[in-house]
């Protein structure tokens, strides 16, 4: 390789990395700029999120509810999973084990490989375990997925670029309210200057808790707390999360009310643009560390 060449080959990997020079080389067309992909899937009234890096590691955070008729998991996740080619999952993440958000994990973990099985420290005080606990923690045992339980503090890093930094619940949180739902995980996904706010069913208590706590909370999008119920989403977490966009996962004439018109003005009044599973189905946002691109499904 002549010397020029290879000072081309070197200022490009300083600009661009990698993906140029394998351009370089093989004369194809450059790939794409390395993205996030976050979609909310429509699963009715519950939560269920798929992160997938730029190099493709893949985490499920929730699997939709399951009942006498059928289970989201199988019915919404596993199909989108396999439509986008994903064939195993680095971990699934249960925020909590509120049915809306653990009832399609049993469903997902045997019929998807999936490496991990994240759980909240929190989810341990169920005296005695809920029968989805039970069943969740039986087939992740089968499937040899290895269960980890994060607390605040603790950071997966994918090593694409992409940091999901644990800031709910303390290691050794006591909540009054609520307990289930305020020991949410809580997930902050970063990759460049763009960063996801997942917070699973936290409430107005969790909320306070994270912001005494002083952690990095701004980011760009919100998945809105408790789908989008009157006891989170409070106007002081809104002034300091500061998002462009919020997402609310509900179901389309759900008998709790969700999401509170409370919180809805108070989102509109801040100028946050709102995206709804119920209205608009799935939705996908994409960024490359820089810009945020949004899409929706349909219904
Ligand atoms: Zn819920």
């Amino acid at each position: 390789m002549s010397l020029r060449r290879r000072i081309a080959v070197v200022a490009a990997v300083a600009l661009a990395g990698p993906a140029i020079v394998a351009g370089l080389k093989t004369g194809q067309r450059l790939r794409p700029a390395p993205a996030l992909r976050i979609t909310f899937l429509d699963v009715g009234q519950g939560d269920a999120t798929v992160i997938r890096t730029p190099s493709g590691r893949t985490l499920l955070v929730d699997a939709g509810r399951a009942d006498l008729e059928r289970s989201r998991g199988r019915t919404v996740v596993l199909p989108f999973l396999r439509r986008q080619g994903i064939h195993a999952l680095d971990a699934v993440v249960l925020t909590h084990w509120d049915q809306d958000h653990a009832g399609g994990a049993d469903a997902v973990l045997s019929g998807i490989r999936s490496f991990g099985l994240i759980l909240s420290p929190m989810s341990r005080r169920h005296e005695p375990p809920t029968a989805t606990e039970r069943r969740t923690l039986l087939i992740a045992k089968r499937t040899r997925a290895t269960v980890w339980r994060m607390a605040r503090g603790q950071t997966l890093r994918s090593g694409d670029g992409v940091t999901i930094a644990v800031l709910n619940p303390p290691r050794n949180a006591l909540y009054r309210n609520s307990r289930d739902n305020n020991g949410s995980l809580v997930l902050r996904v970063s990759f460049g200057r763009r960063s996801f706010l997942l917070t699973g069913d936290a409430e107005e208590e969790a909320e306070m808790n994270m912001l005494r706590a002083g952690l990095a909370l701004r980011s760009d999008v919100l998945k809105v707390g408790h789908h989008g119920s009157a006891s989170g989403t409070s106007a002081r977490w809104l002034d300091v999360v500061r998002p462009t966009h919020a997402v609310i996962s509900v179901g389309r004439r759900n008998p709790f009310g969700h999401p509170s018109p409370d919180v809805l003005d108070r989102m509109r009044r801040r100028q946050i643009r709102i995206w709804r599973t119920d209205q608009q189905g799935t939705i996908t946002m994409t960024t490359d560390g820089s810009g945020l691109r949004v899409h929706t499904h349909g219904r």
